[in-house]
């Protein structure tokens, strides 16, 4: 006897509307129905091991197939079924008024399109590629009778009896013309490897031809034949789900292979393991960045209970810690709610404490017991460990103690012995430690070298991050204060009150000053005639540290003001009173002669900073030229 009703709801006609909303993820039925058949698997499992099943479980691989004729999708499992009464209640109520409620909430906002898929429409969102659906059903109960479910998108349904004598639910999705993509058998693969590729009970996916051996040959040489087998698309127990005991590195690294097939092996790994005061596991592996680190985020994929959810973790991971790899699984990840709401959602800041806190102790410890292996990963994971330091408070607070900087004499220091390290010469007349370095050694190595000459230490600092780092670690340091080397001439790199003697009074200084003035012809670069060693530059060009700095860090993106875009360079032009060329233009007798040798040391000045370019360059270079054969 066939017994019809409605499914009450207040919209006349949901489907279309599932439809709609639904438009961009339309694959997740899959996910869900699959999540649905695996759900009851677990159950009879549950209840066979508890003994309140007494019948035969047998083989309880979910099977997903296609009959490409009919244009129909099967789900089906031997999990613990429905009774007609059980699907009126969890089909026909409860399931309908979680999408309405979604529906409320979510049909005026565009945004939350992925959140959309995440909110677990369960059964309904069947109805994003099917006309009809049919639940075909036979209850795990004893002396139950099986039944069918059919409903084709409107609000009727119809329930009859059925005939089916294996325990558990079929599913029978038949496919609506617009969405006939999915009876391909590559399009169900992909969202099957997708979603379902750790999903905790075998799904079976039609069979897949393997060779095996098969005798051998009359020389002895095994003979090969191939065979049909079961196409089961997952793993059933990944090893986050396995105890760290009975890992070894070999398994953390084809894990990792596993989830990125093309990746170099990874640096090393964080298994995450914790029940309370919420359920999460997982693996975090340690990836070698690269520069442009931004390009290699979305790579953590998020599970729960072994179900794909999103590989897009924004709001449950830290950003910095995002620049990892690897799993999270955890069931008390909200993923039903709206996005500013998970933001705020207790557990996932518990989460993101959890996270940062095991990533830096991790990191800690890898300091603490091999310092000189740290070291050599320093190269790799000083990005990330620097992105943390600044992003997040609670993480700096531990990786100041293993925050490293490089010198180019190749040594590391944590930034408290460095800052021991320099103390005896790089002290500057306010007490603040001078922490000199360079983002390009080829380019600064005039300036390297006379710092290096004058018994100073220079810092290797050419990470994308580190004008952010720097000004990270002058705020949270106490008398720290970073030069770049070019940023003045070697005597005020580090300032003291001790003044050089010049060879030079005061009137012949300023006759010098209007020389340069006149050869330099620019209004925007200050000259100062200086007191410096004999054996310095005749002349120093420099961009104030800064004014640097802004620029670096507009570059690097954010930060500084956005004033400079058409500022001229301002460049500071110290001239050597000391350097006998002074002498020479104060002896030249024309004034032209005087101009010639000041623009010839300025000149070089700019050369070696390479910033001595286009007509200007062409004009040094040919009397440079003249000069060599007069
Ligand atoms: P949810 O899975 O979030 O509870 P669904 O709409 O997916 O919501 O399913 C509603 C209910 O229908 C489930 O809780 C379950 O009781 C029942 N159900 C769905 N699919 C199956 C199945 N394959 N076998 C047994 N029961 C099922």
């Amino acid at each position: 006897m066939a017994e019809k009703g409605t499914i009450s709801i207040h919209t006349e006609n949901i489907f279309p509307i599932i439809k709609k909303f639904l438009y961009s993820d339309h694959e997740i039925f899959l996910r869900e129905l699959v999540s649905n058949a695996v759900d009851a698997s677990q159950k009879i499992k549950r209840l066979a091991s508890l003994g309140e099943y007494q019948g035969e479980l047998g083989d309880i691989t979910v099977e997903v197939s296609v009959n490409k004729k009919k244009k129909t999708i099967t789900i089906s499992d031997r999990g613990i079924g429905m009774t007609a009464d059980e699907i009126k209640k969890y089909i026909n109520q409860i399931a309908f008024s979680g999408a309405t409620e979604f529906l409320e909430k979510y049909k005026d906002k565009g945004e939350d399109q992925q959140i959309i898929g995440h909110f677990g429409l369960g059964f309904y969102s069947a109805f994003m590629v099917a006309k009809k659906v049919e639940i075909v059903t036979l209850s795990h109960q004893e002396g139950s009778e099986a039944a069918r479910w059919i409903c084709d998108g409107n609000t009727e349904f119809e329930i009859t009896t059925a005939k089916k004598k294996d325990r558990g639910t079929d599913i029978i999705l038949h496919v609506a013309e617009d969405s006939e993509e999915f009876l391909e058998d590559f399009r169900l693969q992909q969202i099957l490897d997708k979603y379902g590729k750790f999903l905790p009970v075998p799904i079976k996916f039609g069979t897949k031809e393997e060779s095996v051996e098969d005798g051998k040959d009359k020389d002895g040489n095994p003979k090969h034949k191939t065979v049909k087998k079961d196409n089961i698309i997952n793993d059933t127990d990944p090893i986050w789900t396995k105890s760290p005991s009975e890992l070894k590195d070999e398994d953390y690294l084809k894990f990792y292979k596993e989830l990125y097939p093309f990746s170099e092996d990874p640096l090393f790994w964080i298994h995450l393991n914790v029940d309370y005061p919420f359920n999460l596991t997982g693996i975090l592996y340690f990836p070698k960045l690269k520069k442009d680190f931004e390009l290699q985020k979305n790579k953590i994929q998020l599970y729960s209970r072994q179900v794909f959810i999103t590989d897009e973790v924004k709001d449950v991971v830290p950003e910095f810690l995002q620049l990892l790899h690897g799993v999270i699984d955890s069931p008390d990840i909200p993923l039903n709610v709206s996005r500013s709401f998970l933001q705020a959602d207790g557990n996932v800041k518990k989460i993101n404490g959890y996270i940062t806190k095991k990533v830096a102790d991790k990191l800690s410890e890898l300091y603490k017991k091999d310092r000189e292996g740290y070291e050599q990963k320093w190269t790799d994971i000083g990005v990330f460990v620097k992105y943390g330091m600044i992003s997040e408070e609670k993480f700096h607070e531990k990786a100041k103690d293993f925050t490293l900087l490089k010198s180019l004499s190749g040594k590391f220091h944590t930034i408290e012995e460095y800052k021991k390290h320099i103390e005896a010469n790089q002290l500057n007349k306010d007490k603040q430690h001078v922490f000199l370095y360079t983002n390009d050694e080829a380019q600064q190595h005039s300036y390297i070298d006379n710092a290096q000459k004058r018994g100073f230490d220079v810092l290797l600092l050419n990470d994308v991050l580190d004008s952010h780092f720097i000004n990270h670690v002058e705020q949270k340091f106490d008398k720290v204060s970073f030069k770049r080397v070019d940023a003045d001439v070697v005597d005020k790199l580090v300032e003291t009150d001790e003044k050089k003697e010049s060879v030079l009074n005061d009137k012949e200084k300023e006759s010098i000053k209007e020389v340069f003035e006149k050869a330099i012809n620019d209004k925007n670069n200050t000259v100062n005639v200086e007191a410096m060693a004999t054996d310095d530059m005749p002349v120093m060009v420099t961009l104030p540290e800064f004014l640097r700095r802004m620029k670096d860090m507009q570059a690097s993106g954010g930060g500084g003001p956005m004033m400079f875009g058409e500022m001229p360079l301002n460049l500071s032009v110290a001239v050597n009173a000391n350097h006998s060329i002074t002498k020479k233009i104060i002896e030249a007798e024309k004034e032209e002669d005087k101009v010639a040798l000041a623009k010839q040391a300025y000149d070089l000045a700019l050369l070696s900073q390479g910033m001595l370019t286009g007509a200007d360059l062409t004009n040094f270079i040919k009397r440079s030229v003249d000069l060599a054969v007069s």
